[in-house]
Order: structure tokens, then sequence, then C-alpha cells
């Protein structure tokens, strides 16, 4: 069912006028919602009762459930598992950037895109877990508006940045992706700027060119991890769809028509992909291009096949990326002890949680992964 996330400003004045009431009510409605965060129509004290019962009936909102706040010892990393309706997992991450502890750094947001994902990245715990479905629109406002109440209820820093960084592809359904994105940066909806905004990508080029034309820019991240094609296909096994001359074409092409540096995030994995030849090469894959490189100690895997280079060889890594001039920046680690990387809290909580799920579609039709390709031992951690 359509939910009151997943309609635009002219759609919602439409249906209420439709049922009568003057458009306005539209303003005052979606104030509430994505400057109040209120999180049903009861707390819209200004908005008649009659209408906010119809609007609960005819747009009710999303429902989506906190099972799970996890918070870092720092207590800058907030973790959340969310419940959809339908008893799918979801994740959500608060980072915040408060150097100074006056509450006046940023406040970012990671949200969850789909629930699951088919591109099996094999340092990934959402993509080991395979694919389930799209998120709405809806489901993908929710997160952000919960986190966003959240703080506006501790009085605490507002948001000031969403990421697309957290489970799933996101343009792997963009369709629900960018209503969401025009909502978070609508003036009379959420009022983020749109480079406040990061799309992260595995390198679908088609989406990359979609956003490329977009008027409204956010910013995009596009995930490396390799500088070759054989090596970048076993890390990612979907990857051969998704040529890498091509997606770094697809990338030259976005900054020259619209003047924005693209990010490239690149998961430091021991003994697979840190060696320096490959950060040779990875300079010369992006050689001229306006770019930043994000660099990413991974996240341990449980099965412990991919493990974490030892600090001096992530450091190694970035000055031999710095020799040739690419900027480059080793991501600050955030909440490794709450599981935060992508989809790792979820697994953690999926057999409780999921007894109470919904039964499965078993007919969706997106592509499921197949088995994990053979990895190359680390060097470093051989007897
Ligand atoms: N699917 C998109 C966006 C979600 S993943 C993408 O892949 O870009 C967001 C980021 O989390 C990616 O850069 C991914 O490489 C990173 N990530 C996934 N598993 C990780 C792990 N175990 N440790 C560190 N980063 C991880
Ligand atoms: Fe999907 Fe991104 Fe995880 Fe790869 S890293 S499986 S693309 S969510």
């Amino acid at each position: 069912m359509q939910t009151l996330y997943d309609v635009g400003g002219g759609e919602l004045a439409a249906r209420i006028e439709a049922w009568g009431e003057p458009a306005y009510r539209a303003r005052q409605v979606r104030e509430w919602a994505y400057r109040r965060f209120a999180r049903s129509y009861d707390e819209m004290t200004n908005v008649p009762a009659g209408l906010q019962a119809r609007l609960a009936e005819g747009l009710p909102f999303p429902r989506l459930t906190t099972l799970r706040e996890v918070k870092s010892d720092d207590g800058l990393t907030r973790k959340r598992l969310f419940r959809l309706e339908d008893g799918q997992l979801v994740e959500a991450v608060l980072m915040l950037y408060d150097p100074r502890g006056d509450a006046r750094g940023r406040a970012t947001v990671c949200v969850s895109s789909q629930a699951g994902c088919a591109m099996g990245c094999v340092f990934c715990a959402t993509g080991q877990a395979g694919f389930e479905r799209n998120l709405s629109t809806g489901e993908i406002i929710a997160q952000v508006t919960a986190v966003a109440r959240a703080q506006l209820d501790a009085g605490a820093q507002p948001l000031t940045n969403v990421v697309f960084m957290g489970m799933g592809e996101p343009l792997a359904n963009l369709p629900a992706v960018w209503p969401a994105v025009q909502t978070l940066n609508a003036p009379d909806a959420v009022g983020m700027a749109a480079r406040h905004i990061t799309i992260s990508t595995v390198g679908l080029i088609q989406g990359i060119r979609r956003l490329a034309d977009e008027p409204l820019q956010v910013g995009l991240a596009v995930s490396l991890h390799a500088p070759d094609e054989a090596l970048r296909e076993r890390l990612i096994p979907t990857a051969h769809r998704y040529p890498l001359p091509a997606i770094i074409d697809a990338c030259r092409d976005y900054v020259a028509k619209t003047g924005r540096r693209v990010t490239f995030e690149y998961c430091l994995m021991d003994g697979v992909n840190d060696g320096l030849q490959q950060a040779r090469g990875l300079a010369a894959l992006l050689e001229g291009m306006l770019c930043h490189v994000n660099l990413i100690p991974v996240n341990p895997t449980p099965d412990g096949r991919i493990g974490r280079p030892p600090r001096s060889r992530t450091l190694a890594f970035q000055r031999e990326l710095a020799a040739r001039r690419v900027a480059c920046t080793v991501r600050v680690e955030k909440g490794v002890e709450i599981s935060a990387a992508c989809g790792q809290l979820r697994v953690e909580a999926a057999p409780r949680a999921l007894l109470d799920a919904a039964p499965r579609d078993e007919t969706a039709t997106q592509p499921r992964v197949g088995d994990l390709p053979a990895m190359r031992p680390s060097p470093l951690i051989q007897p």
C-alpha cells in the first residue's frame, strides 16, 4: 500500500484537493512529516481531525519497527536494525562527526536501498546473504525520519547528510531511490542540499550515466576494490556485467558533464588487493580524473577468509597513490565493534528476528548469486 512518504508534494496536494480540502494542507502535512518528523497524523495539531483520519486511511505512515539499536563505545556510531512490514530486516547507521563535542559537527545517516543485495560481493555480509527485495521510496525515507526524530527528541545534532551506503545496490533500485532523494532535497520536505546526499554504487553503468544527466546533482561514490577486471570479478561475482573500463568511461563522462569529482571506494583486503602493484594499477586507471579515493580497511568476514591489512600496508598503499597524485584518504574506522559494516548486524539478528517474518515470495525474479569464487589465501596468514 502507498504511504505518505511514497508521494511527492504535488500528488499529496492533488489527493487532498480531491477530498475537498484546500491544497495548503499538503504543505502543513509535509512540514510535520519532514521537518518535525511526526510519527502519525495525530501529532499534526493544525490539521483538522477529519482530514487526519482520511489521510491515515488513504496514505498511512510506513510501518518500520526498530528491533535493536547499538552504539559504538564512543557513542559516535549508532546502528539500527529495522523490521519492515513484511518482516524483512534492514539497517541504518548514524555517524556523528563532532570532534569538538559541541554538537555542531556532521551527522550522516547511512540508509539501505534494498533488503539484501544481488551483487554477491564476497567481503560483504549483505551480499553473502543474497537478495530479498527492493525497498519502496517510503521505506527508504522512513529510515531517515526515524533517525532524525530520535535526534530531535534527544536535542542532539540534526541530520546533515544522507548516504546510500547501507544494504543493497541503490542504482539497481533507482525508481524508488530517486523519489526518495527528491523528497530529502525538496525545500518543502526535508530540504537537504543535493551535495549532502551521496549514492554509492558497485558500478552500474546505466545508472551512473543517468545520474550525470540529472539536474539534481547528488554525490557519486563508486566501489572499485580492484584495479583489474580479473580480481574485481573474484571479489564481485556479478562484475562481469559492468566491465571496469566501461565504469571508468562512465565516470570520466560524469566528471566532464557535471564538473563534480567522483569518490572511489576501495576496500583494502589483506593480501588480496592491497599490494603496491595494485596501488600503481589503480593510479594508472584513474590518471588525470577529478576524483578522490577512499581507502576502507575491510571489516573482516566472519569466516575469516578476508582480513584487514596491517596499518603499515594500508599506509604504504596510500603513499603509493599519493606519489602518483591520486587524492586519497583512509576512511576513519567507525563502529567496528558494533558490526557497522554493511549487513553485519542483520546477519547477527536474523535467526531470531526472521522467525516472525512473513513467508517469502519465492517467485521473485531477481538474479541470485552463485557460489563463492575461490579466494587466494592471504600470503600474510599462510603458515
Ligand atoms: N552497493 C553499494 C552501496 C552499499 S555497500 C556499493 O557497493 O557501493 C557500501 C559500502 O560498504 C561499499 O563501498 C562496500 O564496499 C562497503 N562494504 C561492504 N562490506 C564491507 C566490509 N566487510 N568492510 C568494509 N566495507 C564494506
Ligand atoms: Fe551489494 Fe554493495 Fe554489498 Fe556488494 S558491497 S554485495 S554491491 S551492498
